[in-house]
């Protein structure tokens, strides 16, 4: 048996990694001439690293440790369900008893008639079904000219080839020839960075509005689906203005063109419901779910999908699918994550005392002279860094370095909470206590004045002309 240990040096850990090991969306060189900081052990939200810090984090570790670290009771059924069965797959006739009991539990927490549940490995894989899926769906109601899917953006859908074309991030379009046909997107509704003079629900109905544009210039028979974040998590947590979804809901409505909510992030909790559609009003006909569906203690995605589109969906054989595709292992985890989060009330918790108590401490760093805008919802939240506050004003240095800064602050005082830009963001397990929401907050300000300090001396205290 191999086993890696925990008691090789740091420093040995670190050569390996940097010899061996490719990390996501990260410079290795640079990368390995700092050196990896190496996580050994969780418990709760706090993290422990090699060298024995505790470290809050404020990512639930990429959004999706929703019930926090260490609960053995998912430890001890997937150990119970690798011995009983650990694989079987579910392409040809055969179905197993974990992935019968999340898909009836899914149908039951999922909103209105999405009672069906297409699996995959990951969000990733899931939108890539789902770009699939509606184009057959499509096909199926004889018009398979409607093949376009309208997204934003800035959006973040995954990285596969088909995600990662559905996302909006011009980082990602740049490499390995993004984005793949008929996916075409429109601005994101985020008032602070683009909404210029205007009033924030103006610029929200005009940004939904440019929905309805984009369907008339491409043509409405040409149109799919519309996709989107119920709030955009990887692109900055940017939670649209009150006006901006009703009138998505509306155009998809009047167009009858099919809406997919990518509740990857939103999903389970996040926003203090169930779902970020209910939060924000819409009817979906596709939920993209993966992340807090496990609490990531295991890798499964899924799409959740109405009836109307099974109806169509079951009368072809959709020749797509995953070797994990309900996994049993990873479908009982799920099954054990929901239990959790549903028997110990933990969404309801959110919702009535610790999202509003975060909610009341976050937007006190609006108050700190770095900070343009606070923005929160249930329990992912984010801030602006301004050199001029009553300008919006962006710096003038390269987008990302005054973040970084801010970013380096954070990690160095113990608490994780990524930069995107210069927008710092927090996604913190929904399990975080009002004790340890003071801790991230005093741990935050204390960061935000040493990198107020470092942004001071080196200059880059300016505005962006
Ligand atoms: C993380 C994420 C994905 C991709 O999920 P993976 O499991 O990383 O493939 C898709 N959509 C959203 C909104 C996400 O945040």
């Amino acid at each position: 048996m191999t086993i890696i240990t925990n008691h090789m040096p740091t420093a040995e850990l670190q050569a390996l990694d940097a010899a061996h090991h490719m990390h996501p969306f990260t410079n290795g060189n640079q990368l390995a001439a700092k050196g990896t900081r190496i996580i050994t052990r969780a418990q709760g939200v706090m993290l422990t690293d090699s060298k024995g810090n505790e470290i809050l984090d404020g990512m639930g570790g990429l959004w999706c440790v929703n019930i926090g670290y260490g609960r053995s009771e998912l430890a001890e059924v997937a150990a119970r369900q690798m011995r009983e069965l650990p694989f079987y797959n579910t392409f040809f006739q055969t179905s197993h008893v974990p992935v019968i009991a999340l898909s009836a539990k899914l149908a039951e927490l999922a909103p209105g008639d999405l009672n069906h549940v297409f699996y995959a490995g990951s969000g990733s894989e899931a939108n890539d079904t789902n770009i699939r899926m509606v184009r057959t769906y499509w096909a199926q109601m004889g018009e398979p000219a409607r093949n376009i899917i309208i997204s934003r953006r800035n959006a973040y859908h995954g990285s596969s080839m088909g995600s990662g074309s559905l996302g909006g991030m011009s980082g990602m379009h740049a490499q390995g020839g993004l984005p793949i046909p008929d996916i075409h997107h429109i601005d994101q509704p985020h008032w602070y960075a683009e909404g210029g003079d205007m009033d924030p629900e103006a610029f929200g109905l005009a940004r939904a509005r440019q929905l309805e544009e984009k369907i008339e210039e491409l043509g409405p028979h040409r149109v799919a689906a519309f996709i989107g974040e119920p709030v955009q998590g990887a692109g900055g947590v940017i939670i649209p203005p009150d006006s901006y979804w009703p009138e998505i809901q509306r155009i998809c409505d009047k167009y009858g063109i099919l809406l997919i909510a990518d509740e990857v992030i939103c999903g389970f909790g996040r926003t203090g419901n169930w779902f970020g559609s209910q939060t924000m009003g819409i009817r979906p006909d596709i939920m993209t779910v993966a992340k807090g569906l496990s609490s990531g203690y295991a890798p499964i995605g899924g799409s959740i999908v109405s009836d109307r589109v099974a109806e169509v969906m079951n009368d072809c054989e959709f020749n797509h699918g995953y070797t994990y595709s309900g996994h049993p292992v990873s479908c009982a985890v799920a099954l054990e994550n929901l239990r959790i989060l549903q028997e110990e009330k933990i969404v309801e918790r959110v919702a009535q005392e610790t999202a509003p108590y975060l909610k009341r401490k976050w937007e006190s760093l609006c108050e700190h002279p770095l900070v343009g805008e606070t923005r929160i919802v249930g329990m992912m939240g984010s801030l602006a860094l301004t050199p001029h506050k009553a300008s919006r004003a962006k710096f003038a240095s390269e987008p990302g370095t005054a973040g970084y800064i801010c970013r380096e602050r954070c990690f160095a005082n113990n608490l994780v909470m990524r930069h995107v830009g210069d927008r710092m963001i927090i996604s913190p397990p929904l399990v975080i206590s009002k004790s340890e929401i003071d801790l991230l907050i005093e741990r935050a300000w204390m960061s935000l004045d040493q990198a107020e300090k470092q942004i001071r001396d080196e200059g880059l205290m300016k505005a962006a002309m």
